[in-house]
């Protein structure tokens, strides 16, 4: 079952035909979903004791410390796209950020996951945005379906956070491309993005000042620390120079105005105040833009947190004066690795970065193609082997076959891998319903697998190595995207109107956010579907969640 480009035609049959019951004068009107990206359940645990403002508040709501990304390719795409479907990449299709699609209609075969590549004159980077990919329905399409008064809205720093966590029928989208917020083609303009634009704008010309940064912010290690080359000044903590629109993905501002255009598109739609209940999603896209600068563990990633402590609260502050019970959740769509440097300072000698004698270069070499290599990753710039690895469409029979197995065979040798798995061997396997942090390494890599766009080899980086082999080699000196804990490890908080708090240390799943959130509606979602399940977060006898069918 797919998907079209029109952006509202559900499949058929995923869907309950009976509309949706009018909801208890109790049941959330409105839910808001939050994906802060790369805040890991490290960077959770480390902050926590911190917070004064909203994040305070979520830590009296419904605290799961150990939420699990649990497959393998913990990238923005799959993250997000897991959030609000309940479902792993394996069943959304969104297996990562890029994949290789010989049967693309273009040149550039390198897609980008919420792209369009059919559209005329486009590239994996000069691409048109769209949901194409995304193979599943989001908690916004399934209430839409069943009851079309309700709104959908969803605005985020990255089209990829927006598109994936609002879905195929949103109302209204709004992403950070070209130094502002825009929205899909061929949508109309709206005001209150057009005034937000239009302030901030104003404010970048300007110039901003730098964050005033928290006391025990400004004792943490900058990058100039862990890294006395690197000569730059940190632009998240620096001033804004007038007019540097460049700059803004790494700043606090970027998450502020997001948060100011999720609140005024709420304002302009009267979200929950309507007959059935609305959707509100929002990625915070600027604390990833810094980690992969500037690492997990500086003054800089200190600053992104400390600030979405205010963000938070301004949301509340908003979702309360509605006077309408609502529903919150924050979570991420994956975690982060700090620098290797800062790591081998602070006590982790064996962290390291991707030694190149491993590379692609290696392997083509080893197979006996030097000169013509045959297998690639998913992006043509980078001499690494990570994640998804294909061998060219031009080979073919027992030679691919004897190719394939020769190839995992070289990658299982190499110290620094994990791991390899053929795409066969991971269509195969199914992720189990065991506590994610038991899985096995082929199951991790079995919950992002895709028959159609998967490398016909997958290769799994050992712990504590990171894929950019020098700092900066990639416009970027930290990642994320390994099958590792830090990687998948990411808090999961609920916070909404009647809601009584808990702790629990055990681990969930991303995946069972949509049905958690979807039974505190009444929205029926068949087990079937999906890969997650239902949690009950109230507290005592009583449960949202529906009984098992
Ligand atoms: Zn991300």
């Amino acid at each position: 079952m797919r998907f079209f480009t029109t952006g509202l035609l559900l499949c058929i049959g995923c869907l309950p035909a009976s509309a949706l019951a009018q909801p208890k004068a109790s049941a959330p009107r409105l839910i808001v979903a939050v994906s802060v990206d790369q805040f890991s359940g490290d960077l959770f645990t480390e902050y926590r004791s911190r917070f004064s403002q909203g994040m305070k508040r979520l830590l009296d709501g419904v605290v799961f410390p150990n939420g699990y990304q649990s497959h393998a390719a913990t990238e923005t795409c799959p993250g997000h796209a897991t959030i609000l479907t309940g479902s792993y990449p394996s069943r959304t299709g969104i297996i990562a950020n890029y994949w290789l699609d010989y049967r693309a209609p273009r040149t550039d075969k390198q897609v980008y996951c919420v792209e369009d590549e059919s559209a005329a004159g486009t590239d994996h980077d000069q691409y048109v945005p769209s949901l194409v990919h995304l193979r599943t329905p989001t908690l916004g399409d399934r209430l839409k379906a069943v009851s079309p008064r309700s709104r959908v809205v969803s605005v985020a720093g990255k089209d990829r956070s927006a598109l994936l966590m609002g879905g195929h029928a949103i109302d209204q989208t709004w992403f950070w491309q070209d130094d502002r917020f825009a929205t899909l083609p061929g949508r109309t303009a709206n005001a209150a993005a057009d005034r937000i634009n239009k302030d901030l704008a104003a404010r970048i010309a300007r110039g901003l000042p730098a964050p005033k940064l928290p006391a025990f912010c400004q004792g943490r290690p900058g990058l100039s620390e862990a890294l006395p080359g690197a000569g730059e000044a940190p632009v998240t903590l620096a001033a804004l120079k007038p007019g540097d629109t460049a700059s803004m993905p790494l700043r606090i501002e970027l998450n502020e105005a997001t948060t100011d255009l999720a609140i005024a598109l709420s304002d302009q739609m009267a979200l929950g105040q309507g007959e059935m209940p609305d959707m509100l999603t929002i990625g915070l896209s600027a604390t990833d833009y810094t980690g992969h600068a500037y690492g997990t563990e500086g003054a800089e990633m200190c600053a992104q947190v400390m600030a979405l402590d205010g963000m938070i609260k301004r949301l509340f502050d908003h979702l309360e004066a509605k006077g309408v019970p609502y529903m919150f959740v924050l979570t991420a769509d994956h975690g982060g690795h700090d620098l290797a440097e800062r790591n081998k300072q602070h006590g982790i000698p064996d962290d390291t970065r991707y030694d190149l004698t491993y590379g692609l270069a290696s392997l083509n070499a080893a197979m006996g193609y030097a000169d013509q290599p045959v297998f690639r990753g998913d992006d043509p710039r980078y001499p690494i082997i990570f994640g998804n690895l294909y061998l060219d469409h031009s080979i073919t029979g027992s030679e691919r076959s004897t190719l394939i197995e020769r190839a995992k065979a070289w990658l299982k040798a190499q110290p620094i891998f994990a791991d390899a798995f053929t795409r066969s061997e991971l269509l195969v396997a199914k992720p189990p319903k065991a506590p994610p942090e038991t899985w096995t390494l082929l199951e991790r890599a079995a919950a992002s697998v895709d028959a159609e766009r998967s490398g016909d080899l997958v290769a799994l980086l050992a712990p504590r190595v990171s894929p950019i082999p020098a700092p900066e080699q990639y416009g970027a000196r930290a990642t994320h995207g390994s099958p590792w804990d830090y990687d998948r490890r990411v808090p999961i908080l609920f916070y909404g109107t009647g809601l009584k708090g808990f702790e629990q240390p055990n681990s969930i799943e991303v995946v069972d956010i949509m049905p958690t959130l979807a039974s505190l509606i009444d929205l029926p979602v068949p087990a079937e579907e999906i890969d997650g399940r239902c949690r009950d977060i109230l507290r005592g006898q009583a449960s949202n969640c529906p009984t098992a069918r």
